[in-house]
């Protein structure tokens, strides 16, 4: 289980979001080949890196917004809203399971990107 920091409403438990799926650019579909349309649909790729997804807060505030989250270890970027102070820092998640793997407390690493 993961907490997802929603930038309206602060960190909240997975369950009370929706992940809508990585982030990626739609390509235009009057200059695309079927195959390059297969590829946006269907084909998503899986780094141990830092992704953009897309989440709905369907709990809380009821928001569509992005994060960013580093697939191996779970952590997370919030974008920073205009008058909003969650986008100073990286917020790290807590992971609950049978495996056991904590990541860490709090993490004040800037994203760089
Ligand atoms: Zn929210």
């Amino acid at each position: 289980m993961l907490l997802v920091p929603c930038p309206h409403c602060g960190p909240r438990n997975q369950s009370d979001l929706r992940l809508l799926g990585a982030s990626v650019a739609r390509p235009d579909p009057n200059t695309t080949t079927r195959a390059e349309w297969r590829d946006y649909l269907y084909l998503r790729d899986n780094p141990a890196d830092w992704i953009k997804e897309s989440w709905y807060c369907r709990s809380g505030c009821r928001r569509y917004f992005s994060l960013e989250r580093h697939q191996a270890t779970n952590e997370f970027r919030v974008p920073v809203l205009p008058g909003d102070k969650l986008g100073t820092s990286t917020y790290t998640s807590i992971t609950v399971g049978s495996s056991g793997k904590q990541p860490g407390a709090n993490s004040s690493d800037r994203a760089s990107t």
